[in-house]
């Protein structure tokens, strides 16, 4: 029997790799048999990260808010098959008022900026390789719906979602599939705790936070062959939330 999801011989470039939503998407392509390599700035737990993971994996410490390191790392790398553009941050403010020019700055350095450097040098190689890939791109909730003091947040998510529609229009010539995938809310060091989580878990659907491994097979399907026909597209898991208008 074949593996409709079969990832054997493919390199994966996962930023952000190194724990929560990242290490996820890193370990459903090795546990598929992909070659993974992640990114972080913390050399540590890059390293912790590449010991828990299936197979071959390895770490670059690269910043993606560095337009030269991100070129320098895909240039060290060459073209991976698989890119999940994960790497970011959250900056939940009391309002739109408490966002500060260097909280835009700062948050939009990391995930848009960042994002968008990882995206254009990735894709350059990867039409370089001429063997097509599959391009990730994590996004959120926040790019659908909204949440007071995340403004600057939604407006790097909503942007990468725009960003995935353009680039699914332009790379499909070459074999390159371009997703996003939005997570709801998802237990990691970024998430929400305390009552705010015990009232959002009453409030989905199925009455519980997401966890890292949720989004393990998600990213495993958008890599694969499985999903060949598959681009363009905007891919919610969130346990019902945005599904739930009774919230
Ligand atoms: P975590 O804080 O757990 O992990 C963030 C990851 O990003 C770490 O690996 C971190 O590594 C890396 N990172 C941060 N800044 C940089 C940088 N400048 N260069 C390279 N790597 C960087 O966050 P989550 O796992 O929760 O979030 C991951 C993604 O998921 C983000 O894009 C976030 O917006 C999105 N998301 C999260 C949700 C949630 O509920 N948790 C919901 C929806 C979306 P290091 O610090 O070593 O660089």
């Amino acid at each position: 029997m074949t593996n409709l999801f079969d990832l054997g011989g493919k390199v994966a470039l996962v930023t952000g790799g190194n724990r929560g939503i990242g290490l996820a998407f890193a370990r459903g392509l090795a546990r598929q048999g992909a070659r993974v390599v992640i990114w972080g700035r913390d050399a540590t737990r890059n390293a912790e990260a590449v010991a828990s993971l299936p197979g071959k994996a390895s770490a670059q410490a690269v910043d993606v808010r560095e337009e030269a390191a991100v070129a320098a790392g895909i240039a060290a790398l060459g073209a991976p098959h698989i890119l999940v553009v994960n790497a970011g941050l959250v900056d939940k403010k009391p309002s739109l008022a408490d966002i500060d020019t260097a909280a835009w700055r700062d948050l939009l350095a990391t995930n848009l900026d960042g994002a968008f450097f990882t995206l254009r040098e990735g894709a350059k190689a990867m039409i370089a390789s001429g063997r097509g890939g599959s391009i990730i791109v994590c996004g959120s909730l926040a790019a659908f719906a909204g949440t007071r003091g995340l403004e600057h947040y939604a407006a790097a998510k909503g942007a990468l979602a725009a960003i995935v529609k353009s680039m699914a229009s332009e790379l499909g010539e070459h074999g390159i599939r371009v997703n996003m995938v939005a997570p709801g809310y998802i237990r990691t060091e970024s998430a929400v705790s305390g009552d705010r989580a015990a009232e959002i878990a009453r409030r989905t659907p199925l009455r519980r936070l997401g966890a890292p491994e949720d989004l393990e097979a998600v990213a495993a399907y958008l890599a694969s062959d499985g999903a060949a026909f598959h681009t363009g597209d905007l891919l919610v898991v969130d346990g019902g939330w945005l599904a739930n208008l009774y919230q």
